[in-house]
């Protein structure tokens, strides 16, 4: 029996996701091009995927466990369980206006046409603060629709707010903060639980060792 854990391919996660395994002292073969591999010396079967599939993934229980942002996991509203959050991958999920906009409250958004790669969590955020705006769902850069006219205001991932600065825009509401974390599944077998309470022991030791 091997507990199956889904990782990012490649993107933003996918180094810090390798490091955090190894830093359990897992060592796994992680050849570019290949979609899974197994650990040499924990029973861990480690599949590439892209982090939009890993709540999915998780949910079937094609993967027990996987590593993915907090804001995918909300946005892609599956039955998972969040069993730790991991430190790395940090950033939030803002709402931006161009420079020239005189921006005071989440009141100036009634109306507008906001684009993001967000919309569920968009549109919760905009029902709770009691808005009606219409979201444009758009896959990728995001940054450029107020400037080609698509949208009156993003809503869009940010770290260092440098993409939203060289795109004319200021951030105006932190709608989400997030950060890679440890998902699961919701029927995991005794066997899996077992290895999963292994895992997570050492990723405990691993980030207070950090702190
Ligand atoms: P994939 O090819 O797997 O679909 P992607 O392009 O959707 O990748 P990345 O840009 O690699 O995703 O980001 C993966 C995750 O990294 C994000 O969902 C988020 O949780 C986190 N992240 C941290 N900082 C940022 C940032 N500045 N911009 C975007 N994502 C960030
Ligand atoms: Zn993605």
């Amino acid at each position: 029996m091997k507990l199956k854990i889904a990782i990012q391919k490649s993107g933003r996660l996918h180094d810090d996701s390798i490091k955090l395994l190894k830093e359990c002292g897992i060592d796994i073969n992680n050849g570019v091009n290949k979609l899974k591999t197994e650990a040499t010396n924990f029973p861990l079967e480690v599949f590439f995927l892209r982090d939009d599939d890993i709540p999915q993934y998780i949910e079937d229980g094609v993967a027990d466990i996987g590593i993915v942002g907090e804001n995918v996991v909300l946005e892609k509203q599956k039955q998972v369980n969040i069993v730790q959050k991991l430190g790395f991958g940090k950033c939030r999920l803002s709402m931006a206006v161009e420079k020239s906009v005189d921006y005071t409250s989440v009141k100036d958004l009634q109306n507008k046409r906001i684009a993001t790669s967000y919309p569920v969590i968009v549109e919760d955020f905009l029902q709770q603060n009691g808005i009606t705006a219409e979201i444009h769902e758009i896959s990728g850069s995001v940054e450029i629709a107020p400037g080609i006219g698509l949208a009156d205001a993003i809503c869009d991932l940010v770290s260092s707010g440098s993409t939203l600065f060289m795109n004319g825009l200021k951030e105006v509401e932190t709608v989400l903060k997030s950060e890679a974390v440890l998902a699961a599944c919701h029927s995991l077998k005794p066997e899996q639980q077992l290895l999963l309470d292994k895992l997570l022991f050492r990723i405990q030791a691993v980030r207070k060792a950090k702190n």
